[in-house]
């Protein structure tokens, strides 16, 4: 259909293995990038690069221009080994069952790195597919920048998450409502495997084919359960547990996903897909920020009902696997699904323990957590800010509260920090650990990305970029972006379609 892209030399690093493209034809359509016009390296991660064992300095020398990066990461140039498709998938969006696909993504394979790990390889923006229905494949240079700085900053964070090796500018526009500059983004993920192609699978009726999915997810990502006496239930459960973790870490930082459809929960427990996603400022469960979300089906407060919601889709589709009889498959995925609450509310509260500085664990804890979380709402406060506060209120009795009844708060807390045989020390160095300094707020994210996109100034998201490699540290790196700016009054997001 398209022309074909010139092979690379191999000095670039680059080892493939694609496992999926040798999966059976239903899973995927063969596409080559559509090449742009003027590609050009705009952000270039060193450390991953080097990390997937590629050759930094060929793709990005210290002058980014010069390099081969702008050909490979735009897709005009494939490099070696490279068996370029779209994958195919279905999803529930807002509830809604949808056939959708890779409509502007590309999968160019699988990357074996020098530790032995395997990472697929994608183009975000990269042309039509079998699968782009009315899109033009294509992404604007905003929402990629976006994506980049947010799953880099989700990195540092210690949340698993798909990862972004590059942006390339095409010199091209793309027409949404505006002409705006397009760019193409190099994910890098476990892998894409995604409830939506389950989904897609099972509604194709090829239960054969099912399996083959299952098995390959299995080998992939959980290939200790391989020995099991039931894998397929093993595997719900694995998801499952993964996704709880997954959730209460997000909640832990404040982070809301924005667009929690099938289509964008990854079987491998990664965050997927950063479209309308942002952090919280002042706390309160039922933020939106997407434009789309008038419902508040993906507020805040709302992602652990919405993530199990999402497994009980993907349950649906495992049944034929799990029991002959279809009465006993309903049956243990109902066992397993309704195990989610518990798992998820244990993994938030111990995470939250971390947060409040606690080692050992006591009945009213929960308790504990849920009247601080009752003040910050009542106070309107920063969620962020105030965590570090309380850090640094572990030492001396200071008031990290203007109001009474959260005074009252911070001396039970006090109390319990008494009760465990650490020292307040000991309290305070955890704290540091798991409450960041810095996060990427909204109103600094769209400082950078307005600088770059507007008037190809980088360097803002170069510094917010460098203090969120670090988000724990409270250095000169992180300065700027300690005390939280004023809030963004209405501040709205958009699926960066
Ligand atoms: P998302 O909201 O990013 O998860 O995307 C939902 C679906 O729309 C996926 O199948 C995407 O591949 C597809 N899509 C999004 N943007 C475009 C575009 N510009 N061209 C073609 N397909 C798109
Ligand atoms: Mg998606």
């Amino acid at each position: 259909m398209h022309a074909q892209p010139a092979k690379t030399p191999p000095s670039q690093g680059w080892n493939f293995d694609n496992t999926y493209a040798r999966l059976p034809e239903i899973f995927h359509v063969r596409v080559n990038p559509v090449p742009v016009r003027a590609p050009k390296l705009a952000l270039f991660n060193r450390p991953l690069a080097e990390a997937l064992g590629l050759d930094a300095q060929a793709l990005a020398p210290q002058d980014m221009a010069e390099g081969a990066g702008a050909a490979v990461f735009s897709g005009n140039q494939l490099p070696e080994g490279a068996e370029p498709l779209a994958q195919a998938y279905a999803g529930h969006q807002f509830g809604h069952f949808t056939m959708l696909g890779d409509g502007r993504a590309i999968l160019l394979g699988e990357q074996l790195t020098p530790a032995g790990e395997r990472f697929d390889i994608q183009l975000k923006g990269a042309g039509q597919t079998a699968f782009s229905r009315l899109g033009d494949g294509r992404a604007a240079l905003g929402p990629m920048l976006r994506e980049y700085l947010i799953s880099e900053a989700m990195h540092a964070l210690g949340i698993p998450t798909t990862r972004s090796l590059a942006v390339v500018t095409t010199g091209e526009n793309v027409y949404r409502e505006d002409a705006l500059p397009g760019a193409v983004l190099t994910r890098v993920a476990a892998s894409h495997i995604r409830v939506g192609t389950f989904q897609y699978i099972a509604s194709r009726g090829d239960k054969e084919a099912l399996r083959t999915l299952a098995d390959y997810t299995l080998r992939r990502h959980y290939p200790e359960l391989a020995g099991a006496e039931n894998p397929h239930l093993a595997l719900l459960r694995a998801v499952m547990e993964r996704q709880a973790a997954l959730v209460a870490q997000w909640l832990h930082v404040g982070f809301i996903h924005g667009v929690m459809n099938t289509d964008n929960m990854s079987l491998c427990g990664e965050t997927i897909d950063y479209g309308p996603c942002a952090f919280l400022d002042t706390y309160a469960p039922d933020t939106v920020f997407s434009s789309i979300d008038q419902t508040g089906r993906y507020a805040f407060g709302n992602q652990p009902h919405m993530a199990q919601w999402n497994l009980a889709r993907l349950a649906e589709t495992l049944l034929p696997l799990l029991h002959a009889d279809e009465h006993k498959a309903i049956a243990l995925a109902e066992e397993c699904l309704l195990s989610f609450a518990e798992t998820f509310k244990r993994r938030w509260l111990s995470g939250m323990r971390a947060k409040l500085g606690l080692f050992t664990e006591e009945d009213g804890d929960l308790d504990l957590v849920k009247g601080l979380l009752d003040c910050l709402h009542d106070l309107h406060a920063d969620y962020t800010a105030t965590f570090r506060d309380l850090a640094a209120a572990t030492q001396a009795e200071t008031p990290a509260f203007a109001s009474a009844d959260c005074a009252h708060w911070q001396a039970r807390w006090q109390d319990r920090l008494n009760r465990q045989p650490q020292s307040r020390d000991d309290a305070r160095t955890l704290m540091l650990k798991h409450n960041p300094a810095v996060i990427p707020r909204n109103f600094f994210v769209e400082q950078a990305l307005q600088a770059a996109v507007q008037n190809g100034d980088y360097d803002p998201l170069t510094r917010l970029l460098k203090a969120l490699e670090q988000p724990f540290e409270d250095g000169p790196d992180q300065a700027a972006y300690r005390t939280p700016p004023p809030p963004v009054t209405d501040y709205k997001t958009f699926c960066g379609t």
